[in-house]
């Protein structure tokens, strides 16, 4: 048994049903899909090329920030609308080139958070004509991140939203309790401690309020994690707080398995793999990695730069001779995917640290 079978063979990108099966299948066989932040159709490929060559199942997503960059700077963000059309254009670049990878793909957005939740509209508009054509929505799921807000308003809105995009079976990810430090302008970094810990008591009213309008749905439950790399020390992971969660929603429904709650786990970066192992064996099923591939990228092309540095000053020139041309050194096929290929290592190490590599 593997996710080709659980799946029945689907590649490219998966929704509804198949979403569901993957997880439950990952929450089962202790493995956590690494969702992989991407902005450029460079990043989308390096993820996909990291996980066919671990056979892996991946998650895509873009961030608001990052989808407006995928329109390009240079359009105008003003009620979303770079965010919303570079979404839209990132899905439809993933929908049409992951069967070019032969594995499944989740696709997926990141935080949005409450100023941003007209961007989430005008992505399920964009997802409801998707679905009246197809059958099923543009994205496999979406986050919505209302855990700066009140805790009833949170849920509320929430469930809200999980009313609308249920219909389409489309997973919602949401957060309780607050991921630390600072990702995509919003700050996290001077909260207080408390609310870095989410209690199991918050998860289950999360739990039983979502439940009953829909399964497709999971959990960014804050353990003390924090977006970006900070000096070691600075971060207090507590990964059993997951299992606990587990177990008290568990008791309170009656569940006959023990991991009645499908869990994620934000600002994967600079964790050791005894905290992914820890957080992976209390349900979680996906874990959000951007700020070590951002790094791992820059590696590759900044490397080439400096080792090649005399072979790009000028268009002919090099030390070979003063009339050599430099064409096959500049060239952007060639220097950007040095930074594919640092990106591409990095991933395959996530995939194995999170014990999806050769899941499929
Ligand atoms: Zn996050």
């Amino acid at each position: 048994m593997g996710v080709n079978e659980v799946l029945g063979g689907k590649v490219g990108v998966i929704t509804g049903d198949d979403v569901l099966k993957l997880f439950t299948y990952a929450r089962e066989k202790k493995f956590a899909i690494p969702a992989i932040n991407v902005t450029s159709s460079s990043t989308v490929v390096a993820a996909l090329e990291a996980a066919r060559d671990s056979k892996s199942p991946i998650i895509l997503q873009t961030s608001q920030g990052g989808a407006a960059y995928f329109a390009g700077k240079g359009v105008s963000n003003t009620d979303q609308y770079a965010s919303i059309q570079g979404a839209i254009a990132g899905a439809h670049y993933i929908r049409s080139i992951a069967p070019a990878y032969g594995i499944p793909v989740v696709l997926h957005t990141d935080h949005c958070a409450k100023k941003l939740l007209p961007w989430l509209d005008g992505m399920l508009d964009a997802d409801e004509a998707y679905f009246k054509q197809h059958g099923e929505p543009l994205w496999s799921s979406h986050m919505i991140d209302l855990s700066e807000e009140p805790k009833d308003e949170n849920i509320a809105t929430t469930a809200k939203y999980l009313k609308r995009v249920a219909p389409m079976k489309q997973w919602l990810e949401m957060e309780i309790g607050i991921t630390g430090g600072e990702e995509d302008g919003v700050n996290n970094e001077d909260v207080d401690n408390a609310s870095l810990y989410t209690q199991p008591e918050d998860i289950y009213e999360v739990y039983s309020a979502l439940v009953a309008i829909s399964p497709y749905f999971s959990i960014a439950a804050a353990f003390g994690n924090v977006h970006g790399v900070y000096k070691p020390g600075n971060v207090k992971l507590h990964p059993e707080l997951l299992g606990k969660h587990q177990a008290y929603t568990k008791e309170k429904i009656g569940a006959k398995e023990d991991k009645p709650l499908f869990l994620v786990f934000h600002g994967g970066s600079g964790s050791s793999k005894e905290e992914f192992a820890a957080g992976i064996s209390h349900g979680v099923i996906k874990v959000n990695l951007d700020t070590d591939l951002q790094w791992a990228y820059l590696t590759g092309i900044r490397d080439y730069v400096l080792n090649k540095k005399e072979y790009i000053m000028s268009q002919v020139g090099n030390p070979d001779g003063d009339d050599k041309p430099n064409k096959k050194y500049f060239d952007p096929r060639v220097w950007v995917r040095e930074g594919e290929k640092t990106m591409t290592t990095r991933v395959k190490e996530a995939l194995v640290d999170f014990n999806t590599a050769g899941q499929l």
